[in-house]
């Protein structure tokens, strides 16, 4: 379907849980947060009812994400259900790679077609300082296991000022046939706001430096924003999303459903409507696609991160509305 402003809504990102096993600075405070009762989360089969009704509205693709999802036990349980949805054409997952290892091949199986995994520092010790965990070596071993498996596998990186300038270089180096690198804009959501954004153009010229003059990449590369160019001297491709720098909301195709049932038709704004009682109350599939239909068409023009003086601005971390 589309919204009032021609958009064509095919994306879901689904939260399966507000938990996580690292903290990373940018979204999680060390203390963590207040979690929500295991009552009051979504069942699978609650979120397998609103992602069959998105896909009877055009939804295509689908992201799972969190919190961490693979700490929400029976996950790959969950991709099999989604994928087996009339409509759906790929599921895929984000994961900070912590329990991956053991279970990419499970994934693999159940049918996920992508994994993201956010890896911004490659020194164990800045991941500790970063994550609050001394899982690193972990994660590179989750990457290798993905990427082996045959997964479509994307590293997301953050630039993050007097942190990993130094390290773009190194971690622009793991894209291949099998792995691309991307790098993407830290947004002022949650504990994001204390970090100062670094814009794309700055990570871009300093490859550029190291791997030579970049040239875009037209391909069809997911479901998001991101712009990929080719650089000489890598082996795969890098993405930049530019969410702050240079928006693409006229572009934007997604809508989010948090774990505990709010559908979010965009992370910047508070708004929500929660589909938790409806989804509790088995209301008819025709009755739940109205009220989705109703909520996508409503969808904002754009973010408001520029505007500061926005009331109704997300207050919740990245974790809590499901990144
Ligand atoms: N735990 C999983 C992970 O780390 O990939 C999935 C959830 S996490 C919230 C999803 C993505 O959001 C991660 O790549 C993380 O780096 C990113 N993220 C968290 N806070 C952010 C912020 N303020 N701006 C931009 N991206 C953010
Ligand atoms: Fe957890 Fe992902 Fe947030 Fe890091 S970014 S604290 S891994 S949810």
């Amino acid at each position: 379907m589309t919204d009032q402003y021609g958009r064509k809504i095919d994306y879901m990102r689904i939260s399966v849980t507000d938990r996580c096993n690292l903290r990373c600075r940018y979204c999680m405070p060390e203390e963590g947060i207040e979690c929500i009762n295991h009552e009051d989360i979504l069942t699978y089969e609650e979120i397998v009812t609103a992602a069959e009704a998105a896909a009877e509205l055009g939804v295509r693709k689908i992201k799972i994400t969190g919190g961490e999802p693979l700490v929400r036990r029976g996950i790959t349980e969950l991709v099999r259900m989604l994928k087996n949805i009339q409509g759906i054409k790929e599921v895929t997952m984000t994961s900070n790679g912590v329990l991956l290892k053991n279970k990419a091949n499970g994934l693999r199986s159940a049918g996920l077609d992508g994994i993201n995994i956010s890896l911004d520092t490659l020194d164990r010790e800045k991941f500790k300082r970063l994550t609050r965990y001394d899982t690193l070596e972990e994660v590179i071993k989750g990457i290798r296991e993905a990427a082996g498996t045959g997964i479509k596998t994307k590293l997301n990186c953050i630039p993050i000022r007097d942190f990993n300038e130094d390290e773009w270089i190194k971690i622009a180096a793991f894209s291949n046939d099998n792995i691309e690198v991307r790098f993407i804009e830290l947004m002022p959501v949650g504990l994001g706001k204390e970090f100062k954004l670094i814009p794309y153009e700055k990570v871009k010229e300093r490859l550029e430096a190291a791997y030579g003059t970049s040239r875009t990449n037209w391909d069809k590369h997911g479901n998001g924003p991101a712009v990929y160019y080719n650089f000489p001297g890598l082996k795969g491709c890098v993405g930049f999303i530019t969410a702050m720098s240079h928006e693409f909301c006229k572009d934007c195709n997604r809508i989010r459903l948090t774990a505990e049932g709010d559908l979010k038709l965009c992370l910047c704004y508070n708004e929500g409507i929660s589909l938790k009682p409806y989804l509790r109350n088995h209301i008819s599939k025709d009755r739940l696609k109205a009220i989705l239909e109703e909520a996508i068409y409503q969808k904002p023009a754009h973010h408001c991160f520029h505007d500061k003086a926005l009331r109704d601005v997300e207050r919740r971390s990245m974790v809590q509305i499901g990144g």
